[in-house]
């Protein structure tokens, strides 16, 4: 089974957080165990407490991408879903662009970016996060940004960017959003996770949500939490007719706790187990589990330039 994730803040660990030593969750080796043909590794641009500018910071973090020692798809995707592990870059935090389109090219030109996180949780160049407001639009540069990312077949994430940001890129791009690792707000209120209105407009749009594994953001209070609840998440999009929208967004690497028995990216193939469990048809666990990222990632593919 193709089984695929759209965000984890490895890089980001490997150079800041020192938890090397522990080993990441999402390390070669727990991927590998975990059964992932597809890693999204983001270039996150959020901390602040650092001297370099999140652009220096990004930079850093695509050198220590290269000692990872997984292959980086930094072009078209293959023809069929790989069946060993690779790699694709996504950037966390827009702000890692400065202001400047040619950021973007050169970025991309040199990455194959697969999706933008428009904001992290500060105001930046682009638009503001939900953590600080639901109202202010996305500005003039973030208008302009979408346009360029259509062209070049890179996703608007919007896990991190306020309502009307949301609705700016749901307005405004042909591209359809994508939520790399955001919930339902209807199961568990924080900011971080999607309305229903939100949830509706993905699904018709043919976007995609990918469930954070975050004890928080599954479960209000955050206790207790199993892979139960992830399924909580899935069931709930599914039954407004989203299955064709529905991914895994682990957020390994960026998240300090996690669900009972899904430690780490070598946990993945129980959800798939659980989700068949549950009843869910062999196509559909498939579908949840890699192949709706896989065929947005084409779809990206074959509109670029
Ligand atoms: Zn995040």
């Amino acid at each position: 089974m193709f089984i695929a994730d759209t965000h984890c803040d490895t890089l980001y660990s490997m150079l800041f957080e020192g938890w090397s030593e522990n080993g990441f969750m999402a390390s070669k080796e727990k991927l590998v165990e975990g059964k992932v043909n597809l890693q999204t590794f983001a270039l996150f641009a959020g901390a602040r407490q650092f001297k370099d500018t999140p652009y220096e910071n990004a930079r850093r973090m695509i050198e220590a991408s290269k000692t990872l020692n997984i292959p980086f798809i930094t072009d078209s995707l293959p023809e069929n879903p790989p069946t060993t592990l690779y790699g694709v870059y996504s950037i966390e935090g827009g702000e890692v662009l400065e202001g400047k389109i040619e950021r973007l090219y050169e970025l991309d030109d040199e990455l194959r970016l697969r999706m933008i996180a428009l904001t992290w949780n500060y105001e930046n160049q682009i638009g503001t996060p939900a953590k600080i407001d639901a109202i202010t639009g996305l500005k003039p540069f973030g208008l302009a940004l979408l346009k360029e990312m259509d062209a070049r077949g890179i996703y608007a994430d919007v896990s991190h960017l306020n309502e009307r940001g949301f609705w700016d890129v749901y307005e405004n791009m042909s591209l359809p959003p994508i939520a790399s690792h955001s919930n339902c707000k209807a199961l568990c209120g924080s900011y971080r996770n999607l309305s229903d209105d939100q949830i509706d407009a993905i699904i018709e749009k043919n976007g995609y949500i990918g469930i954070n594994f975050y004890p928080h953001f599954l479960k209000d209070g955050g206790e207790n939490t199993s892979v139960e609840d992830v399924i909580r998440h899935i069931d709930y999009i599914a039954a407004r007719g989203g299955i064709h929208v529905i991914g895994l967004g682990s957020d390994f690497d960026g998240i300090e706790v996690q669900p009972k028995g899904m430690e780490d990216a070598a946990c993945m193939y129980t959800i798939a187990n659980s989700l068949l469990k549950r009843g869910y048809a062999e196509k559909d666990v498939e579908a949840i589990m890699g192949l709706n990222l896989w065929n947005l990632l084409k779809k990206g593919d074959k509109i670029r330039f």
